[in-house]
């Protein structure tokens, strides 16, 4: 099993693109679990911009559920802190990461995944990325570090 996340698109556009012809559609970050046979394990997930709900099928790909605007089948930032250890909360919160960052770090610590990391924050200046992540070497030792260019895989 392995974790990744993953940008699902909606139907709505964010407010300063909305007088623009031809908008995009907003995307937001989805974490998804990604099973021994490769597949994606169907979750629901709550777009940050209008809070439509979707049911994430597949890398990248969702259905929006129709007429759903909250459901009892999401997790929230809240109810995965109570999963971890205080330290690495005290990251989090920190760095003010959102919602699938916290998925993701729930995912590490439950597959003792020690090593993986997790994005606390980044930004691309003329094509160079940068930022800063933690590693989860253990339950209790996590280690902060940055990052630039290609020095690790940033998602999106
Ligand atoms: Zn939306």
């Amino acid at each position: 099993m392995r974790g990744q996340l993953h940008l699902v698109k909606c139907r709505c556009v964010l407010s300063q693109f909305k007088k623009t012809n031809n908008p995009p559609a907003h995307q937001f970050i989805v974490f998804s679990v990604i099973d021994d046979n490769d597949a994606v394990v169907p979750k629901h997930a709550q777009c940050n911009n209008c809070g439509l709900i979707h049911k994430v099928t597949d890398i990248c790909t969702s259905d929006i559920l129709a007429g759903k605007e909250n459901s009892v089948s999401i997790l929230g930032i809240e109810d995965v802190k109570l999963s971890l250890p205080p330290n690495l909360v005290a990251i989090l919160e920190r760095h003010n990461v959102e919602l699938p960052v916290w998925e993701q770090a729930q995912f590490i610590i439950e597959n003792k995944a020690w090593g993986e990391f997790l994005i606390l924050a980044k930004e691309e200046e003329k094509g160079i990325k940068q930022g800063k992540y933690v590693r989860i070497m253990s339950e209790s030792f996590f280690k902060i570090d940055t990052f630039n260019r290609t020095d690790i895989a940033t998602p999106g």
